[in-house]
C-alpha cells in the first residue's frame, strides 16, 4: 500500500509515523452539525494513531490513518485481566487561529507511571507527545468552533498478547484517539450535587494513582448510584477509615475557606494525580492565597459548611476543568444527611481561579510557565 513518511515525523525515539490514506472522511457538512453541538464523548474525528509493541522490537509501526475498528484475539490479555492504561487532555485552538496543547509532558510522565504500576512498557515521553501532535494535526478540522470548545484526546494502551496465563503480557497496543468537546457536564449546572459513596474507589497500595480502566469500572455502580438518587457526581472516601476526603469519580477536590486558604487532599497514593489539580496549586499561590495538601475528614466539612468557615468547594480535572460542588449528600450512617455549600452556587474564588486556567489553555493570557504547547 502506498504511505509516506511524514517529513516532520521522526521522533526522537527513532520512529517515523507511516500516514495511511483515509477511504472516507466525514463529509465537511455531517463535521459541522457535530462541531455544532459536540457533546462529550460521542463523536469521533477522522484518525487514529496506533503504535505497537513487542518485548522483541520495542516500539514499532507507528502509523496515523483511518479511525475504526481494532483487531483483537479473543484471548487478548486486556479483555481477561485489565492491562489498560490511558490518559484524558485537549487540544484548544488559540485567537490567532493556531491550536495549542496544555502541559502534554506531564500527560506523558502520567502515562508511564501508570504503565509501571500496571505492569505495561513505559514510552519515550517524546513520543507519547509526538503521537498526540500527529493525531490533532490530521484531525484540526475536529476543534469544535463553539464557546468552551475543544477537542479532547485518548491516548490509551492495550495487552494485546493472546495469553490465560496469569503475568504482564509481552505485546501492547498504543492508541491516540480524538473526540470534539462542548460541555461536560450535560445540564451545564453553574454546580453539582454529589453523593457520598460507601464504596471504596482506591486502597492503600492499590492502583488509585494510576489511570487505569480498572479504577473506573470499579466507579462506575458507585456513580450511578449517586445519579439514581438524583445527583451528578459521586466523592469518595479514604478505604481505610472511611472518613477522609478523596475525590470523585475523575476529578480531584479542593475547599476554600472564609480565611482565603484552600485545602486539596495529599497525593498519599490513593488519589490520581491531576494535571488541572496541580496547575491549580501553582495558580492560586500567584493568587496570593495560602494551599495546603492536607487530609480533611468529611464530618468536618459538614461541619464547616455549617458554621461558615468553608464557602467554597470545587471539583478539578480536564474534561470539566472547574466546576463547583453545590450540594454534598449522604454523609451519615443513614446516608441522609445534606448540606449545602456557600450559596449553593460557584464562589468567587472557584470562578477566578477557573477563568485564570482556562485563559492559559485558550491563549487569551501569557503562559508565564510553559504549560502552553503550539501543535499548528
Ligand atoms: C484523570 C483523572 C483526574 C483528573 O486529572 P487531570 O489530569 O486534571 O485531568 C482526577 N481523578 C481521576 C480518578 C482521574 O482519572
Amino acid at each position: 500500500m502506498a504511505s509516506l513518511n511524514l517529513a516532520e515525523g521522526l521522533t526522537e525515539a527513532g520512529l517515523s509515523f507511516t500516514r495511511l490514506p483515509h477511504p472516507a472522511p466525514t463529509p465537511v457538512a455531517a463535521r459541522d452539525a457535530i462541531l455544532a453541538a459536540p457533546g462529550f464523548g460521542t463523536a469521533f474525528s477522522d484518525h487514529m494513531v496506533c503504535i505497537e509493541y513487542s518485548e522483541a522490537e520495542g516500539w514499532h509501526g507507528a502509523t496515523l490513518g483511518a479511525r475504526g475498528p481494532i483487531a483483537l484475539d479473543p484471548a487478548a490479555a486486556v479483555l481477561h485481566y485489565a492491562q489498560e492504561i490511558f490518559e484524558g487532555m485537549k487540544a484548544y485552538t488559540h485567537p490567532d487561529g493556531s491550536i495549542a496543547l496544555f502541559r502534554p509532558e506531564a500527560n506523558a510522565a502520567r502515562f508511564n507511571a501508570s504503565a509501571r504500576r500496571l505492569a505495561m512498557p513505559e514510552m519515550p515521553e517524546t513520543l507519547f507527545v509526538e503521537a498526540v501532535k500527529q493525531l490533532v494535526t490530521a484531525d484540526r478540522d475536529w476543534l469544535p468552533p463553539v464557546e468552551g470548545g475543544s477537542l479532547y484526546l485518548r491516548p490509551f494502551m492495550i495487552a494485546t498478547e493472546a495469553f490465560l496465563g496469569v503475568r504482564p503480557a509481552k505485546a501492547y497496543k498504543f492508541l491516540v484517539i480524538a473526540s470534539p468537546a462542548g460541555n461536560y457536564f450535560k445540564s451545564g449546572a453553574p454546580a453539582v450535587s454529589i453523593w457520598v459513596s460507601a464504596y471504596s474507589r482506591a486502597a492503600p497500595g492499590g492502583t488509585g494513582a494510576a489511570k487505569c480502566g480498572g479504577n473506573y469500572a470499579a466507579s462506575l455502580m458507585p456513580q450511578a448510584e449517586a445519579i439514581a438518587r438524583g445527583h451528578d457526581q459521586v466523592v469518595f472516601l479514604d478505604a481505610a477509615e472511611h472518613r477522609w476526603i478523596e475525590e470523585l469519580g475523575g476529578m480531584n477536590l479542593y475547599f476554600v475557606f472564609a480565611d482565603g486558604t484552600l485545602t486539596t487532599p495529599p497525593l498519599s497514593g490513593t488519589i490520581l494525580p491531576g494535571i488541572t489539580r496541580d496547575s491549580l496549586l501553582t495558580l492560586a499561590r500567584e493568587e496570593g492565597l495560602t494551599v495546603r495538601e492536607e487530609r480533611y475528614a468529611i464530618d468536618q466539612w459538614q461541619a464547616d459548611a455549617a458554621s461558615g468557615k468553608l464557602v467554597e468547594t470545587f471539583a478539578c480535572g480536564t474534561a470539566a476543568v472547574v466546576t463547583a460542588v453545590g450540594r454534598v449528600c449522604g454523609t451519615g450512617p443513614g446516608a441522609s444527611d445534606e448540606f449545602t455549600i456557600g450559596s449553593g452556587g460557584p464562589g468567587q474564588i472557584t470562578t477566578r481561579l477557573k477563568a485564570r486556567l482556562v485563559a492559559i489553555q485558550r491563549g487569551q493570557a501569557a503562559d508565564t510557565h510553559g504549560w502552553v504547547t503550539r501543535v499548528t
